[in-house]
């Protein structure tokens, strides 16, 4: 799964930086996610790490900002759904096989 370097949610367009970070190193976290509605400045960092890491930090960083987005402020809080969910969704993900045959016309 490739990481953008952007997304649009609801139409707010989300930037996405990965960096080693010493606030993140501080509070041994692996990424964090802001939705900021009134400077369209909403982000998710994600700190370095082996891929599967990033992948799983994104998609984790990503739910919290759906149920955000969608005014569930107590469901993104709820870091036990978020993990569980984040988990499921990048396994399903990282594991999805492709058809690579190319479809004839
Ligand atoms: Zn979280």
């Amino acid at each position: 799964m490739k990481i953008p370097k952007s997304f649009e949610m609801m139409n707010r367009k989300i930037s996405v930086t990965i960096k080693n970070s010493e606030y993140m190193n501080k509070a041994n976290i692996l990424g964090y996610s802001n939705l900021n509605i009134a400077t369209d400045k909403s982000e998710i960092v994600i700190e370095k790490a082996p891929t599967s890491v990033i992948q799983e930090t994104f998609i984790h960083e990503f739910i919290h900002l759906v149920f955000d987005v969608i005014g569930e402020k107590r469901l993104a809080q709820n870091e036990k759904l978020v993990v569980l969910m984040s988990q499921v969704i990048a396994q399903a993900i990282q594991t999805m096989e492709f058809d690579t045959k190319k479809k004839k016309k």
